[in-house]
């Protein structure tokens, strides 16, 4: 089994998800008391997230490929930042590091390509759903048309990130919020939805809409799984 290295705490709500989807994967593989062999570094959130509104992405970069050599240091085969947003650092990260690096984008994409879908729709922070590290990514590597939600659902699903989710806190009043956007994607033609942050997973199911959704945290571990197992 290769060792999975994993760069959490962005924010740690979503990090405690990978390190459970990722055991629970080895275990259906191989059954038993098979669990992964894993190395976490989690940051403090608090700095990195206040350089984050400050669109400060070199100091960002700085500290995301710092964490992420620690990772390597430790041992681990392979890498997932452990957040769709640092993404914005994967090219920085790819170039100062020599394991490779397993892209929650690349990740997402095979999933909804595997399910034939064409026209997705995307829920993330402000950064992932306007710049273009991701939806570019989606689109220029994978082919896949993005449609994001207009600028004041876009405020909103990123205040609920950072405010609510993020702190650990998923309330009701959000979660319709949420299941509005997303059936005014599925109007606009989006065949599906990527929960395109890795906290969404807390207050949105499959259970609650019909709009087949693509929870990019479950999608990251899972890809983790295989390729730790990969022979
Ligand atoms: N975990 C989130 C994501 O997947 C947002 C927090 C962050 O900016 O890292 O984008």
């Amino acid at each position: 089994m290769k060792k999975i290295g994993l760069l959490g705490g962005m924010s740690w709500e979503s990090t405690t998800a990978y390190y459970r989807l990722i055991n629970e994967g080895v275990k259906d593989a191989l059954g038993g008391l098979h669990s992964a062999e894993l190395l976490l570094y989690s940051v403090d959130f608090a700095p990195i997230e206040k350089l984050m509104q400050k669109a400060r992405w070199e100091a960002v970069a700085e500290l995301v490929v710092e964490g992420a050599k620690r990772v390597e240091l430790g041992g681990a085969d392979f890498l997932l930042i452990c957040t769709n947003t640092m993404h914005i650092c994967a090219q920085k990260v790819e170039a100062e590091l020599s394991i490779p690096l397993l892209h929650i984008a690349d990740a997402t994409a095979e999933a909804l390509i595997e399910s034939g879908i064409k026209k997705v729709g995307l829920l993330g922070t402000s950064f992932t759903m306007e710049e273009d590290f991701y939806k570019g990514r989606l689109k220029d590597r994978h082919g896949l048309e993005v449609l994001v939600p207009e600028r004041g659902d876009r405020t909103f699903v990123n205040e609920v990130i950072f405010d609510e989710l993020c702190c650990g806190v998923a309330c009701g009043p959000s979660k319709d919020g949420y299941l509005r956007i997303i059936d005014d994607l599925a109007a606009r033609g989006a065949e599906g939805i990527i929960l395109g942050c890795t906290e969404i997973g807390m207050l949105i199911s499959q259970k609650d809409t019909p709009v087949p959704l693509f929870d990019t945290t479950v999608l990251h571990a899972k890809k983790a799984v295989e390729m730790a197992l990969a022979t």
